[in-house]
């Protein structure tokens, strides 16, 4: 058999031995999520800090509300959905995104009765059924941040872009762009669509299958493809920023000012419309500019004053945006931002003979009961194989519990950096060691 047949075969029978994650989803191991912790306590923090609340939703809601919400023409909704039936006959869906359900929270326990705006945020695992890419993944995590309520005054979706901005920075993410547009309301958009779609008509032959099928269901999209053979039309096509009602450049205007008031530099961009069928009037993304698949974009988002209303709640104007954990971390890694690193343990705990391994775990329990952490190597018995773990891990302290110690109700405790030690009593042991952890 040849050899790329034979791996092929080999692939097959360990998937359906349930021996590999599926296509797209993956494992977090412990030196990945140094990075994946260090960024989600990042976006946490501030989050909290910005004064926005936590609410996460589950992971599986209706398909309905995906369908009704994210919408029933967008390519998330038509071809990248987990959908499953449950016994009970519900047609339930894993959340490709968290808005739709944030929103159906806000009504479910009309948190509208809250001091409005509500500023909230979620992190979790979505699910995209899409093409896998650098980055991208299937089940990815998602940090979600939502301004519902209130007004639609342009100051919130300044105040959402100004939370990533600063994400961002904190993360060291270099050579990012901001693009910002405005796709319009219920007034002004339709009248867009319908001059876009007479520009694309007469290019109709030349179009990607999927601009055929967005010229007729979602024009707005057809600024989105990433075709060869559409990029042509697409540069030549007519400006949104032209065709935009006056309370709708007055809004963008107000964005824009509070961005530059911020110091925040950004693009103008009439090509960028987003992926989702709800948004109006403010649409933003933040870019790394870079070579391949280090490009691309790192956090979007926009307002989205009728969702509620197509989910059959009452007018709520509301902005948004998110960004993912693994895309963040993936460009982290090809900018080279120094790893995160694991804070050495301070104490390491050695036992020499039966007895004393016997009476390891209650000692260990009582300096960990006072908040000492304690590294150790129980399972092996020669001293000088858990002095030598205590040194891969790099700790400078180490107790050592011989026959002797324990007969005497004592323990060694000695510097490894200078092999220095001294015997300690047992009572005495926790506030020897805060002493010496407090001198490093
Ligand atoms: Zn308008
Ligand atoms: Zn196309």
């Amino acid at each position: 058999m040849p050899k790329n047949k034979k791996n092929k075969e080999k692939k097959r029978k360990e998937e359906s031995h349930g021996l590999q994650t599926p296509k797209g989803m993956h494992d977090v191991l412990p030196a990945d999520y140094l990075w994946w912790e260090k960024i989600s306590k990042a976006a946490k923090d501030l989050a909290e800090f910005y004064c926005f609340n936590r609410l996460d939703t589950p992971v599986m809601e209706f398909l309905k509300l995906y369908e009704k919400g994210t919408g029933a023409d967008t390519d998330i909704v038509q071809k990248e959905m987990y959908i499953l039936k449950t016994k009970s006959g519900d047609t339930l869906a894993l959340r490709p995104e968290f808005t739709p359900g944030i929103m159906r929270a806000y009504v479910q326990h009309s948190l509208s009765r809250l001091g409005q705006p509500q500023k909230l945020y979620s992190i979790g695992p979505v699910f995209r059924h899409d093409n896998p890419q650098a980055g991208r993944l299937r089940q990815f995590t998602q940090i979600n941040m939502e301004v519902i309520g209130g007004q639609n005054d342009p100051i919130y979706d300044a105040q959402v872009i100004i939370y990533f901005n600063r994400l961002i920075d904190e993360l060291k993410i270099k050579n990012v762009v901001l693009r910002m547009n405005s796709i319009g309301c219920k007034v002004c958009r339709p009248l867009y669509k319908r001059q876009l779609q007479n520009y694309y008509k007469n290019f109709e032959k030349k179009l990607c299958s999927d601009c055929v099928r967005r010229l007729k269901t979602n024009p707005l999209r057809l600024l989105d493809c990433k075709k060869e053979e559409c990029q042509e039309f697409k540069a030549k096509a007519p400006s949104i920023l032209d065709k935009l009602c006056a309370s709708c450049t007055s809004h963008l205007k107000g964005v824009l000012e509070y961005l530059d008031e911020m110091g925040i530099a950004y693009q103008l961009d009439n090509l960028l419309v987003r992926g989702l069928d709800y948004y109006s009037r403010t649409v933003f993304e933040f870019f790394t500019e870079g070579n391949g698949s280090e490009a691309g974009a790192i956090a979007g988002g926009g307002r989205y004053d009728y969702l509620m209303e197509s989910l059959g709640g009452r007018v709520t104007p509301a902005t948004g945006g998110a960004c993912s954990i693994e895309r963040l971390m993936y460009v982290m890694k090809s900018q080279e931002v120094k790893p995160p690193q694991k804070l050495p343990k301070k104490v390491f705990f050695i036992h020499v003979g039966e007895m004393a391994k016997k009476k390891s775990l209650r000692i260990i329990e009582t300096l960990r009961s006072a908040g000492i952490s304690v590294a150790e190597s129980l399972g092996r018995d020669s001293l000088k194989a858990q002095l030598k773990t205590a040194d891969k891990e790099g700790i400078d302290l180490a107790l050592i519990l011989g026959q002797r110690e324990l007969f005497e109700e004592s323990i060694i405790v000695r510097d490894l950096r200078n092999s220095l030690q001294e015997t300690v009593t047992l009572s005495k042991l926790v506030e020897e060691i805060r002493k010496r952890l407090r001198a490093q």
